[in-house]
């Protein structure tokens, strides 16, 4: 089933290349700025930074003038907080991607997970996005997804995780178009109040959609 809608999907959407970022730094950074926050917002945050997003950069600057910079991310001193707090993660293995890519990916999550101000979805999105370890991101559009065929993945983070990695293949490329896909289809189609069905590339398939009027 997961592959068949993740083939409805690609078809539909082509690869979304994500994520949308320069540099696997930019998708660290990403991911703590987009907690809570609209990827608008993350955008005018990032675009502050007049190209003077590096981990130098965020190490020298005091938590005053980072938090200045991405106030338009929303809770901006706590986010500055965790901005240095993953640098330093990242700083341990020399702001060098080959040098993270090289280490187990179970270990690169248990450190990020005692780091401050990262949960098991920033996390993932830092391990799939910036260093490319097939880690699936499950979000709140995952959740969606599932109750709307439905699909019986679990409630918690895990269980949903676990559920998409053993019926998937362990591919990098798979999970970064299929998490990105899953989060267009919510946004363009599958909105929580009202869900635009028509159109939608799920339709006739999806329980939900075929029980709206
Ligand atoms: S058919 Fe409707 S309810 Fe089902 S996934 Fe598409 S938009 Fe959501």
């Amino acid at each position: 089933m997961l592959t068949h809608i993740y083939t409805k999907l690609l078809s539909f959407y082509g690869d979304l290349h994500w994520w949308p970022a320069k540099t696997p730094y930019e998708v660290i950074i990403g991911a703590i700025l987009t907690q809570n926050t609209a990827w608008a917002n993350v955008e005018k945050a990032i675009a502050n930074f007049g190209g003077e997003l590096t981990p130098e950069f965020v190490t020298g600057a005091d938590i005053e003038k980072l938090a200045g910079i991405i106030r338009p991310a929303g809770f901006f001193n706590q986010k500055a907080g965790y901005l240095k707090a993953v640098t330093a993660w990242y700083a341990g293995y020399g702001c060098d991607v080959q040098t993270v890519r090289e280490q187990q990916p179970e270990r690169l999550r248990d450190e990020l997970l005692s780091t401050r101000g990262v949960g098991q979805e920033t996390a993932d999105s830092i391990l799939l996005y910036a260093f490319g370890f097939p880690a699936f991101v499950v979000d709140a559009y995952t959740h969606r997804l599932c109750s709307c065929y439905p699909i019986n993945a679990g409630k918690s983070y895990a269980e949903v995780k676990t559920y998409f990695e053993s019926r998937l293949p362990k591919s990098t490329e798979v999970y970064n178009n299929f998490h990105a896909l899953i989060v267009i289809n919510a946004k363009e189609h599958c909105r929580k109040k009202k869900p635009a069905c028509d159109g939608c590339p799920l339709s006739g398939e999806c329980r939900r959609g075929l029980q709206r009027p």
